[in-house]
């Protein structure tokens, strides 16, 4: 069993990671998984940043464009 075998498990974790939604055990498993996989971390500093921008400022708020370079963004980071 390789580290990536948790990985889709880590994906369903981390929205409700974000939005500190999980249990107690949920967060130690993906806290555990984050600590170990790159790929995951990468991606959760990713999401964690679109939601501190997106907290910042409505999306009625932003320049026009920025929502769909925001979206490329994140087309590139899972390549
Ligand atoms: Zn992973």
């Amino acid at each position: 069993m390789t580290v990536h075998d948790d990985c889709e498990k880590c994906e369903e974790l981390l929205q409700g990671f974000l939005d500190r939604e999980l249990t107690g055990a949920e967060v130690v498993l993906a806290e555990a998984h984050l600590d170990l996989c790159d790929y995951c971390r990468r991606r959760y500093k990713f999401e964690e940043s679109l939601r501190h921008y997106v907290k910042l400022s409505t999306i009625e708020r932003m320049p026009p464009g920025l929502m769909e370079r925001l979206v490329d963004l994140r087309g590139l980071e899972s390549l």
